[in-house]
């Protein structure tokens, strides 16, 4: 059966071997952030709907179920915002009626204010919001959020839903050069964070081609000395490690993905082309690719290329 739905297990930085579940079309989303890997958003929106069907979802995760032994996470994430799903809730729980894997969501914390995506949430496991700022100009410069949304808003959903929720919340922070990595906008955030209470805060930067080309990363220096700053619950996301890659598929992906590269430069779409690999399953593994110093990246006519690696 081809998968629409669902991708992986891939291995992911945060949540080991992750099996991706996509709710939401490419590329629907209520932010239009300058570091969004996915592109620009083309569909800014907050409405709620059933945006891919149901039924059909569920039945490409049990049949993944069926065919993957290893999966640390089954994670809702999409080409968008997962919460603008309107039966999140419904497929949370039917997850997690045919497997003991705990279930995460992946989210932009933007709809989390409301009562129906709180409670929906709810039957997660763990819940990772993103929050890269509490001020709310740089929050209209990096998050570029849809009208009806505020930064204020977003703040009191995720105090509100870390009261009731029993699983882990582990709350994202993607720092962008120039922008949100002053020791202003810091100590702003860290008094957001202590009212928020997270189990983990996890510091990010830009590591993968970005929506705008001015979004830049911050060194690995700096995502030290913040970690030191925001305290014990701070951890800088590591990439896998190169030794997971050899099990099974996840090496046979890694080498299918790596023989397209040598052929010639390629793009991502030119990836999803020729493999028919979902996209988030191809960056994760050009991610590892990249960390193992086997393939680099180049630029030609404002499109982003992957290459093989001299000497690799
Ligand atoms: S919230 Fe996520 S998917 Fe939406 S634009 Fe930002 S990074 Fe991209």
């Amino acid at each position: 059966m081809k998968k629409q739905y669902t991708y992986g297990p891939v291995p992911s930085r945060r949540l080991g071997f992750s099996l991706g579940v996509d709710l939401i079309p490419f590329k629907t989303c209520s932010f239009d952030c300058i570091y969004c890997q996915c592109g620009k958003t083309t569909n800014k929106t907050c409405e709620r709907k059933e945006y891919h069907p149901t039924q059909k979802i569920l039945d490409e995760v049990a049949q993944a179920l069926k065919e993957n032994e290893h999966i640390d996470y089954i994670t809702f994430s999409g080409s968008g915002e997962p919460t603008l799903h309107s039966r999140i809730g419904y497929l949370i729980k039917a997850t997690k009626k045919i497997t003991d894997i705990p279930v995460a969501v992946l989210t932009n914390g933007s709809l989390l204010h409301r009562q129906d995506v709180q409670n929906e949430l709810s039957y997660a496991d763990v819940v990772a919001p993103t929050l890269c700022t509490a001020d709310k100009e740089t929050f209209s410069q990096i998050n570029r959020c849809h009208a009806n949304i505020t930064l204020d808003e977003i703040i009191h959903g995720l105090i509100s839903f870390r009261k009731r929720f029993k699983g882990q919340l582990w709350l994202e922070i993607v720092f962008v050069k120039n922008l949100n990595d002053s020791d202003e906008e810091l100590n702003k955030l860290k008094s957001i964070i202590d009212q928020i209470n997270p189990d983990k805060v996890h510091i990010n930067t830009v590591v993968r081609p970005p929506s705008e080309k001015s979004a830049q990363p911050i060194s690995s220096g700096k995502m030290q000395e913040i970690k030191n700053m925001l305290g014990k619950k701070a951890e800088i996301v590591a990439h896998f490690t190169k030794d997971a890659l050899s099990v099974g598929h996840i090496a046979e992906t890694e080498q299918q993905i790596l023989n397209i590269i040598e052929r010639r430069p390629v793009t991502l779409e030119d990836i999803q082309h020729i493999s028919g690999l979902h996209r988030h399953e191809i960056i994760k593994y050009l991610d590892t690719l990249k960390v193992n110093k086997k393939i680099q990246m180049t630029e030609h006519d404002g499109h982003q290329y992957y290459e093989h690696r001299e000497g690799a």
